[in-house]
């Protein structure tokens, strides 16, 4: 990868944005994603150590801040807003779209899909066509490619990292 493989990802996501926007646009009746709705940002999230760092070039104040209580994503704030929106990582950018993927049983592919309870209004997730689902899959692995880049030459070696343990420690 001859490009820094933090501004690839940054690259990813803006990719990813674009993708995802003509799907919003399509399911704009069922979604009931906005801000203040933080159903999905779970606590314990981990991500890639790349999108990690994409966060402490982007946000190194956010990172000084009190991380929000346990239990939830630690970057959200206290009107349930994220504070790294603009850089989030990519599995936040594809939530509350209808979802699908495959998985092998029994020598099979077989295709999995889900969708948030909130958003569960509206045709089965059953009847859409592969079109209308947000594949999860191939951006995974270009993320996964973007990591392997990372390592390389940062000489980071976790591959994963929890959103929460990248606030820095509060001084004694
Ligand atoms: S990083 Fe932001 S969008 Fe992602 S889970 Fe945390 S608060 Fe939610």
């Amino acid at each position: 990868m001859e490009m820094d493989p933090v501004e690839y990802v940054e690259r990813l996501h803006a990719v990813v944005d674009q993708l995802v926007e003509p799907l919003t646009d399509h399911h704009a009746s069922r979604l009931q994603c906005k801000r203040g709705c933080f159903g999905c940002c779970s606590d314990g999230l981990s991500v890639f150590g790349v999108e990690a760092e994409l966060i402490r070039r982007k946000f190194p104040e956010v990172l000084r801040e009190q991380p929000g209580p346990e239990g939830m994503c630690a970057f959200l704030d206290a009107e349930g807003g994220c504070r790294v929106y603009a850089h989030r990582p990519y599995v936040c950018r594809t939530q509350g779209l209808p979802l699908r993927w495959g998985y092998e049983q029994d020598g099979e592919v077989l295709e999995g899909r889900d969708i948030c309870p909130l958003n569960a209004d509206g045709k089965p997730i059953e009847e859409l066509s592969p079109e209308e689902l947000w594949t999860i899959g191939p951006f995974e692995h270009r993320l996964a490619e973007a990591q392997a880049a990372f390592g390389a030459c940062t000489e980071a070696c976790c591959d994963r990292e929890d959103l929460r343990s990248l606030f820095e420690p509060p001084t004694p």
